[in-house]
């Protein structure tokens, strides 16, 4: 982490410093840039987390380019699995004949990308493929190809760079792991 800041006591540690995320989204807009050339790109995120990673990202890509932003919340009440999702904000672009990437800050179960991969599929765009900064690889439920990924992670609950625990830590330019002690008990954070 950049060493002026120290760390929240509710983290545990660092596990991605500043300088590895930007390297690494540096190196993520390498390979999209030329992917996409010639394409008509679209920089879909979920807000709010991956409004930070969607930003730096869409800096890094040296192509025309739009960006659109959904909103979902989890469903009212809903605290086991299946998770059912609501839309809160939609898209503005029309999405039809584009080429969607969509921009994620973590992938866990694949429950949330999936009901949102559904929704994006529907509006017929040329293609759709999924660039996320963080794959949790060992929960996943539903089995979804990730074209992009910045970093596999391990099941630990991670905050910063977008990334919340109860709306904080998002401003935090590191990832680090919330204590698990925090996460039982939330009068911690
Ligand atoms: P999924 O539907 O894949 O299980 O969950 C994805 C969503 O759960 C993410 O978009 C994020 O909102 C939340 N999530 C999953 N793991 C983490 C984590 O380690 N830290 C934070 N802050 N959110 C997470």
């Amino acid at each position: 982490m950049s060493s002026a800041l120290p760390l929240p006591p509710e983290l545990e540690r660092v596990l991605f410093t500043r300088p590895q995320l930007r390297r690494r989204v540096a190196r993520l807009g390498r390979r999209i840039t030329v992917d996409y050339a010639g394409k008509n790109l679209v920089l879909v995120t979920v807000l709010r987390g991956g409004a930070f990673f969607l930003t730096e990202l869409a800096l890094a890509i040296d192509l025309p380019l739009t960006v659109d932003f959904l909103a979902i919340s989890g469903f009212p009440g809903a605290t086991v699995q299946p998770r059912v999702v609501q839309v809160l904000k939609d898209l503005e672009e029309d999405l039809v004949g584009k080429d969607v990437l969509l921009v994620e800050d973590v992938v866990d179960t694949g429950l949330t990308l999936a009901y949102i991969l559904r929704l994006l599929r529907a509006r017929r765009p040329a293609s759709l493929e999924v660039c996320t900064l963080l794959d949790k690889n060992a929960r996943r439920i539903v089995d979804i190809p990730l074209r992009y990924v910045g970093f596999q992670v391990p099941d630990v609950f991670v905050v910063g760079y977008g990334l919340d625990y109860r709306q904080r830590f998002r401003n935090l330019p590191f990832i680090g792991v919330l204590r698990e002690e925090t996460l039982a008990d939330p009068s911690r954070a």
